[in-house]
């Protein structure tokens, strides 16, 4: 299977990011260390699979945020992130 039939976009990491950030984090607004264009979790590209999550920019492929399931716990990356606003929960 090539890379770009495994690309699926951010809201298929949805669940991954619901357990580490007990919501839904696909409307948060994320901005990219590349290229300082801010986009929605929701629309990131997802190239993950079995390994876990690797979302990247939409707009210049910068790698944004990667999530990996080891057995001892998870391990996220956010340093292609440069700033991420998460919105407020409805009340
Ligand atoms: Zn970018």
């Amino acid at each position: 299977m090539r890379v770009e039939e495994m690309r699926l976009d951010g809201n298929a990491a949805a669940g991954a990011l619901r357990e580490i950030f007990a919501h839904d984090m696909t409307t948060a607004l994320v901005t990219c260390a590349g290229c300082a264009r801010a986009s929605p979790m929701g629309v990131l590209m997802n190239y993950g699979g079995p390994m876990g999550v690797i979302l990247r920019c939409p707009h210049c492929d910068t790698v944004m945020l990667r999530i990996v399931s080891t057995p001892g716990g998870r391990y996220m990356d956010a340093s292609g992130s440069s700033v991420m606003l998460i919105p407020e929960r409805p009340t």
